[in-house]
C-alpha cells in the first residue's frame, strides 16, 4: 500500500478535522482573513513565526509570539535592536553577523551551536556586574522560547519543556508588515541538541569548510493530494490517470492541478527571502518541483526548509495537502530533492577535476550518503531508488554525463565548460538538506565521512 501515510484513522475512530470547506472558513465569507490582515497593531509590535523540526525529522511544527521590538526594517533591510547589549559586545555580535539575500544569521547562537550557556557567559565577562540569562526574554534579540517537546514526539510527558533556538529569519507572506519567520532549532534541557537536530552537525562541518564557499541548490519535488481521500489532485477517483508525456513542464487544463499554489508558493517565498531558482511541472500530473538555491552552505538546509513550510502553509489555505514522500505511488515517478553541489574550486577554471575527485570519493561511501539521504535511513529510498523513472538502483553507484538514470549526473553544460556544479540525484524528497549537505561536505570537502 503506497498510500501517504498521514492517511488513516484516529485511534478513537475520528477521521482527521476540518476536512470540509466550510469547516477550514469557520463559514465566515470566501476570504476571511482579509478582513483582518490590515488591521493596525500597537507600534513596533510584531508577530513571529517559531518554525521547527519535530521528532519525526521530517515534519514542521510552529508557534506564534509576538515581539515588541522590529528586528527587521522595512524595504528588506536586516538589522538587530540590541539596546541592552554594551557597545562592545553588540560589536563583537554585529561582526558576525552574515548577511545574505535571503536571510540574517543571528551570530550567538551559529557560532557557539552546542554550548549557548558558555557563549553568553564569555561574553558577559566583558562586563562581569551584569549576569545575562541566555533565557532572559528582555533581551532586544530574538528570544530564546520554549515548548512542549512531548506534543511533537521530541519528549516524554514528564519532562517536556524543550527550547526553540532561533536561527535564520525571514519575512512572512502571509502577514502585512515586518512580521517574521524563523526557522529555529531544537535542544533539551541541557542545551544538547535533540536527536532530530541535525542542523547542529551540519553548522560544524560547514565551519570548517566556509572558505571553500560550498553553494547548494536542492530541487524539491512533491506531489498535491485532495484532502478528502489522500488521492492526486486532479487524479481520477480510485484510478490512474492516463500516462502521457505531455505532464512534464506541461500546458493545458488537462495537463496540471494545483497551479495557483505553486503561483503563490513561488512569490510568497521571493517575498520572504527564499532564494527560488525554478519551478515546473513534473512528470506525474499533480506532482511538482521549485528548486532552491544556490545557497550558501548551512543556510540552504534553513531555506529548503522554510520554502516546505510556506508551500505547507500555502496548500492547506487552499484545502489541499502537500505529500513530501519519495514515492507515494509505486507505478508513478516518485519524488527527489536532487542536490546540486560546487565549491569555488569547482566552479573557477577547470573545475571539472575538482568535480571529478568529488565523485571519486563520494563512490566509496554510497552507503553512508543513502543512510543520511531520507529520515529512515534509506528505508523511504527503497522505494523510490529502483532503476526506473529515471533513478539509479538504491544498492549502485554510477555517474554520468547529462544522464538521469545514475546517482550523480554532471550537467552538460558543465562538462563542455570544464566547470561548474554536480548533481546528486540520490536524497529523497523528505530529506532533511542538513543532513544531505552535511554528508556531502564531509565526504567531499572534509575527508571525514
Ligand atoms: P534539472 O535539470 O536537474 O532539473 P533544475 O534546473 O531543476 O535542474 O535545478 C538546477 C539546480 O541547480 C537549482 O536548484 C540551482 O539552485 C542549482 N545550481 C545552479 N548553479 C549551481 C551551482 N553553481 N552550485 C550549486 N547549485 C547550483
Ligand atoms: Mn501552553
Ligand atoms: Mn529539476
Ligand atoms: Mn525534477
Ligand atoms: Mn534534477
Amino acid at each position: 500500500d503506497h498510500r501517504p501515510r498521514r492517511r488513516g484513522s484516529h485511534p478513537h475512530g475520528i477521521d482527521d478535522v476540518a476536512k470540509d470547506e466550510n469547516t477550514i472558513r469557520g463559514n465566515l465569507s470566501d476570504n476571511p482573513q482579509e478582513r483582518f490582515i490590515d488591521l493596525p497593531l500597537p507600534e513596533n509590535q510584531i508577530m513571529a513565526t517559531y518554525v521547527w523540526i519535530d521528532g519525526t525529522g521530517e515534519r514542521l511544527r510552529y508557534k506564534d509570539r509576538t515581539l515588541d521590538y522590529i528586528p527587521l526594517k522595512p524595504k528588506g533591510k536586516f538589522t538587530l535592536m540590541m539596546e541592552n547589549w554594551d557597545k562592545k559586545v553588540m560589536e563583537t555580535m554585529l561582526s558576525k553577523i552574515t548577511y545574505t539575500k535571503s536571510a540574517m544569521y543571528l551570530p550567538p547562537y551559529d557560532y557557539y551551536p552546542r554550548n549557548l550557556e558558555n557563549f553568553f557567559q564569555a561574553e558577559c565577562k566583558l562586563r562581569p556586574k551584569r549576569n545575562i540569562n541566555v533565557f532572559d526574554e528582555n533581551l532586544k534579540d530574538l528570544p530564546i522560547i520554549s515548548y512542549d517537546g512531548f506534543g511533537t514526539q521530541q519528549a516524554i510527558q514528564t519532562d517536556s519543556d524543550l527550547y526553540l533556538c532561533p536561527r535564520a529569519i525571514y519575512r512572512n507572506p502571509f502577514r502585512n508588515g515586518n512580521h517574521l519567520l524563523v526557522m529555529c532549532d531544537t535542544y533539551d534541557k541541557n542545551l544538547d541538541p535533540t536527536p532530530t537536530n541535525h542542523r547542529v552537525k551540519c553548522a560544524d562541518a560547514y565551519k570548517k569548510c566556509h572558505e571553500d564557499e560550498p553553494w547548494f541548490g536542492i530541487e524539491q519535488e512533491y506531489f498535491f493530494l485532495n484532502k478528502s481521500d489522500s488521492r492526486p489532485l486532479g487524479w481520477p477517483k480510485g484510478g490512474f490517470p492516463r500516462r502521457s508525456d505531455q505532464y512534464y513542464c506541461g500546458i493545458g487544463s488537462d495537463k496540471f492541478a494545483g497551479r495557483d499554489i505553486v503561483l503563490a508558493h513561488y512569490r510568497c517565498c521571493l517575498f520572504a527571502g527564499i532564494p527560488v531558482y525554478g519551478t515546473n511541472a513534473e512528470i506525474g500530473p499533480s506532482q511538482w518541483e521549485y528548486q532552491v538555491g544556490p545557497s550558501v552552505g548551512l543556510h540552504a538546509g534553513d531555506d529548503v526548509w522554510m520554502a516546505r513550510f510556506v508551500m505547507e502553509m500555502l496548500a492547506s489555505e487552499y484545502g489541499v495537502q502537500v505529500t513530501w514522500d519519495p514515492k507515494p505511488f509505486e507505478a508513478w515517478e516518485g519524488s527527489g530533492a536532487h542536490t546540486n553541489f560546487s565549491t569555488k574550486q569547482m566552479r573557477a577554471e577547470n573545475g571539472i577535476e575538482h568535480i571529478e575527485k568529488a565523485i571519486y570519493k563520494l563512490r566509496n561511501v554510497h552507503e553512508k550518503h543513502i543512510e543520511a539521504y531520507d529520515p529512515h535511513g534509506g528505508k523511504d529510498n527503497e522505494r523510490r531508488l529502483i532503476g526506473t523513472h529515471q533513478t539509479e538502483r538504491i544498492c549502485t553507484f554510477s555517474a554520468g554525463v547529462a544522464e538521469r538514470f545514475c546517482s550523480i549526473r554532471i550537467p552538460r553544460i558543465v562538462a563542455e565548460q570544464k566547470r561548474g556544479f554536480f548533481e546528486d540525484r540520490r536524497p529523497a524528497s523528505n530529506v532533511d538538506p542538513y543532513r544531505a549537505i552535511d554528508a556531502l561536505m564531509r565526504t567531499c570537502l572534509l575527508n571525514e565521512y
